[in-house]
């Protein structure tokens, strides 16, 4: 087993560890990284003793001469070292504890205890996995609950009576269903049926940890199967029940709307193949979650969601809020995307004017791209020859945007006459007409009808300042 530890830096904790006196052991995210061959760079270093996280992680930075890495938690009783050598390793250092539960409450009573113990307490078999760092056995696993064969078959698994487990922690819930979307592992049975069971417990779990596995969730190559299982589960209504509103179809006279649940996961998949950009992600998983609101059946023109684009982009402050996500220009850019998913669409279904383009360059500035990417991974029509024109009109959209962009570039634009100007040219205080003619030189750049620049604009502000009677200051 020495192989999964051959780095320099585990002979020097165990070194250190044993200079102290004190047994040590790999454990957890490490361990089952090295044995499925994922790169890992966060290392749990486990010591047995009271105090013996801190004071070996203290010994350990000293013997390397960086005792100003040390970062010491000292109500967790753990240790943190930054430790540099051709890669950044992050180790910490804890204690081996022992974790007893009382019914009402989610903290534990946290107690000095043995490797066994501290195995115990860990949420599934293939993060209870152990490597000895002691000098008589230095490499050897320690796998007490068939970890490896669980990697083997590619099965979360709690050790312990998953009940239990679930109950101690509900946590571990959304941990199971998040490693199984990030290793694409299944969630083993009787496991699966505890979590279902144990569901509603999750209430007593603080919503910065469950959004925080939630993200991780979000993050993975293929998020809706997450997203499903949590669903499956009986977790997402509790945590997150807008998103479950949008499931189902509903039939009238023959007609039926799609299922906006399963087309959801289908856009956040599309999207994910193309970004790992989180927010971008969220905006998929937002994009339509004011249909169920605005959903109407009209006799003539069947299922409609007038206005979903706007009042889900109101939406988005609220559901940041209630899922403790931050409400700052994260949100603000989930909103403009939201606010925005149609345009694209509406403008390659029409005729792809350079005003409409110049338009949209205004209003998405920066966006522009990640808006384009969410509009494509918005098609998930069965009918292939609408996908295809769909495709071949975005390209077209795209091509233009590029050309627009590079003759007028609008994107982060200010049109060139401001207010200071309309007011020093006709002497006027601020006011509602200053407005009215800064509005109306910007739409005129943005049709077309003028080109961007200033010698156009002024001329074109005279003109409509004339119109509203106004005169140039002498
Ligand atoms: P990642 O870095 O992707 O989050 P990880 O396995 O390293 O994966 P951490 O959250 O860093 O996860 O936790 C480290 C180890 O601590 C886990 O491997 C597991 O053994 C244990 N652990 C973490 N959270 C819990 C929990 N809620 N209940 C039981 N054990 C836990």
């Amino acid at each position: 087993m020495k192989q999964f530890i051959e780095e320099p830096v585990f002979e020097k904790i165990a070194e250190a560890a044993d200079e102290l006196g004190l047994p040590a052991y790999v454990v957890g995210g490490f361990v089952r990284d090295k044995f499925m061959g994922r790169e890992c760079t966060d290392i749990d270093v486990v010591a047995i003793g009271e105090g013996s996280g801190i004071a070996l992680a203290r010994h350990f930075a000293r013997k390397l001469g960086i005792p100003n890495k040390v970062n010491v938690f000292k109500n967790f009783g753990t240790a943190m070292v930054r430790y540099e050598k051709e890669v950044e390793w992050q180790i910490e250092f804890v204690g081996a504890r022992k974790e007893s539960y009382r019914k009402d409450s989610r903290k534990p009573i946290v107690e000095n205890g043995t490797l066994e113990d501290d195995q115990n307490r860990r949420d599934f078999t293939i993060n209870a996995l152990a490597i000895s760092l002691q000098k008589e056995n230095f490499g050897e696993l320690i796998d007490p609950f068939g970890g490896i064969m669980d990697i083997d078959k590619r099965l979360i698994k709690t050790p312990l009576d998953p009940d239990i487990t679930f109950s101690d922690d509900p946590l571990r819930m959304m941990r199971a269903i998040r490693f199984a979307t990030q290793l694409k592992f299944e969630i083993e049975p009787g496991t699966f049926n505890a979590i279902c069971r144990n569901a509603r417990r999750i209430r007593i779990v603080s919503k910065e940890r469950i959004i925080d596995e939630f993200n991780k969730m979000l993050l993975a190559k293929k998020p809706s199967f997450g997203i499903n299982l949590l669903d499956k589960s009986g977790l997402l209504v509790l945590i997150f029940p807008k998103l479950v509103d949008l499931k189902g179809a509903q039939m009238i006279d023959g007609k039926g709307h799609k299922d906006n649940f399963n087309h959801t996961l289908k856009v956040l998949d599309n999207l994910s193949a193309n970004t790992e950009n989180l927010w971008l992600r969220w905006a998929a998983l937002l994009h339509d979650i004011a249909k169920p609101i605005t959903k109407k059946f009209d006799p003539e023109l069947g299922w409609t969601f007038h206005g979903h684009e706007f009042i889900g982009a109101k939406m988005v402050p609220k559901i940041f809020a209630e899922l403790k996500l931050p409400l700052n220009d994260k949100m603000k850019y989930v909103q403009k995307l939201v606010l925005l998913h149609l345009r694209p669409i509406i403008l390659a279904e029409d005729h792809v004017t350079d005003s409409a383009v110049r338009r949209l360059l205004f209003e998405a500035g920066d966006e522009i791209d990640d808006l384009m990417q969410l509009c494509e991974a918005d098609i998930t029509s069965k009918n292939r020859q609408k996908v295809e024109r769909y495709l071949k009109n975005f390209q077209l959209v795209r091509q233009k945007l590029k050309e627009i962009e590079e003759k007028d570039r609008i994107r982060n634009w200010q049109p060139p006459i401001s207010g200071e100007l309309i007011m020093e040219t006709f002497g006027l205080k601020p006011s509602k007409i200053v407005g009215e003619i800064k509005v109306a030189i910007r739409e005129a750049i943005l049709d077309g009808k003028i080109g961007n620049n200033y010698d156009d604009a002024y001329r074109f502000m005279l003109q409509k300042a004339g119109e509203l009677g106004l005169v140039k200051k002498a």
